[in-house]
């Protein structure tokens, strides 16, 4: 039996099948091959990619709509793995979808209660050894799990369009943070504060506007603002490209994150309207032991200065390796070696405390 459910979803039943599943797969892979193939209406080709959730009587349900429930939740499961697939359903899809709506219930109780607090790791200038900056990186204090990392709420705060308020807080925040840090420390204080920004977030046409309201309503000069963004997100999109020179015009630096982990390369960096380029963890991790990474790294500061960009090194961990790295020409480094991210009271403890090398041997 088949059935349109509503829009672009279809319901088809199959009984006397002998072996379930098998026999279920074998004729929705024969269903889809065929819808998967071009079409073609006049003198266009048309492309469609249809998926499909699959549900057997052995994961029997009392009523038709856990039923469709449930192939519903395989079918967007088979999208999410890239489309034009089926995926049969298991019962850890329905653990995984009511963690995901709990997470985000949890989040806008968290944004509404003021759960989430920013965190500060330095960023250090290899060659003088002075604080060149802070990045802000975002924490959830959970009533009940303890600390939560980004890695578990970025993604459901993207899925859900709460990033846009997650954000805008982070941004705020962090503004009003180093105002603060100048007011108390002076010299002391880091010249510039750092800010991740998202895909979702340089989607949002309004987000030029309202970096520029957090500017204003926390009196920052632009220049003291750094913005990073990541290589894939960056280098792809024209209008994506257009967004960030015109963050680029309300006066402040834009930081290309995690750089050699995404697709662009060294050839597309003159492309991009960036400062600085951070270069990721995994390649500055084996610089002790590989020439490999060496030589990468060398030409990544190379072409980045060639350009007028400077460097950041992440995740230095060792003396060994901020000796490296500077000797290799980055212009600077961040890492546990120097701190890990630290909550604001801490941040302002260890930037009264720190002393630079250059100060020490003084
Ligand atoms: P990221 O921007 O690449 O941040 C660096 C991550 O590496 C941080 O993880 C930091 O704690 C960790 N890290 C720093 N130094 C070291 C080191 O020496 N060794 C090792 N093993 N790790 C180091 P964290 O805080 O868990 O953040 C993860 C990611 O979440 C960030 O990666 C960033 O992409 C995202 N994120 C964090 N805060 C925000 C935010 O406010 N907004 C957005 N959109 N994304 C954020
Ligand atoms: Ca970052
Ligand atoms: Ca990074």
């Amino acid at each position: 039996m088949a059935a349109r459910l509503g829009a672009d979803e279809f319901v088809l039943c199959f009984d006397a099948l002998e072996s379930h599943a098998l026999d279920a797969s074998v004729i929705t892979d024969r269903l889809l091959s065929a819808l998967n193939k071009p079409f073609s209406i006049g003198d266009q080709t048309v492309y469609l990619l249809s998926s499909a959730g699959l549900v057997t009587a052995s994961n029997a349900f009392d009523d038709a709509e856990s039923v469709l429930e449930h192939a519903s939740l395989a079918m967007r499961e088979a999208k999410r793995a890239g489309g034009a697939r089926h995926v049969l359903y298991e019962p850890v899809m329905m653990d995984r979808a009511k963690q995901r709506g709990d997470l985000e219930s949890d989040l806008r109780i968290a944004l509404a209660e003021g759960q989430l607090f920013t965190v500060y790791q330095p960023i250090v200038d290899l060659a003088d050894g002075s604080v060149a900056g802070m990045e802000a990186l975002v924490r959830w204090r959970h009533p009940e799990r303890g600390t939560v990392m980004p890695a578990e709420f970025i993604a459901v705060a993207e899925a859900t369009g709460l990033i846009r308020e997650l954000g805008d807080w982070v941004l705020n925040e962090t503004c009003r943070q180093l105002v603060s840090w100048q007011m108390l420390l002076g010299d002391r204080s880091p010249r510039t504060v750092s800010v991740n920004l998202s895909r979702a977030q340089l989607a949002d046409p309004g987000i030029v506007g309202r970096v520029a309201d957090a500017l204003s309503a926390t009196r920052l000069l632009p220049v003291c603002l750094q913005l990073e963004v990541t290589e894939s997100l960056a280098a792809q999109d024209a209008e994506v490209q257009a967004r960030l020179k015109d963050l680029k015009q309300l006066g402040l630096t834009l930081a290309l994150d995690d750089f050699g982990t995404g697709y662009s390369s060294l050839a597309s960096l003159h492309d991009l309207p960036i400062d600085v380029v951070k270069i990721d963890r995994s390649f500055v991790c084996p610089v002790e032991t590989s020439a490999h990474h060496r030589v990468l790294i060398e030409s990544v500061v190379r072409v980045a200065r060639s350009l007028g960009m400077s460097t950041v090194a992440e995740g230095i961990e060792t003396a060994c390796e901020a000796a490296l790295l500077g000797a290799l020409g980055c212009s600077k480094g961040q890492g546990y070696f120097y701190s890990t991210p630290l909550p604001a009271e801490e941040a302002t403890a260890w930037l009264c405390a720190y002393r630079s090398p250059s100060v020490v041997l003084k």
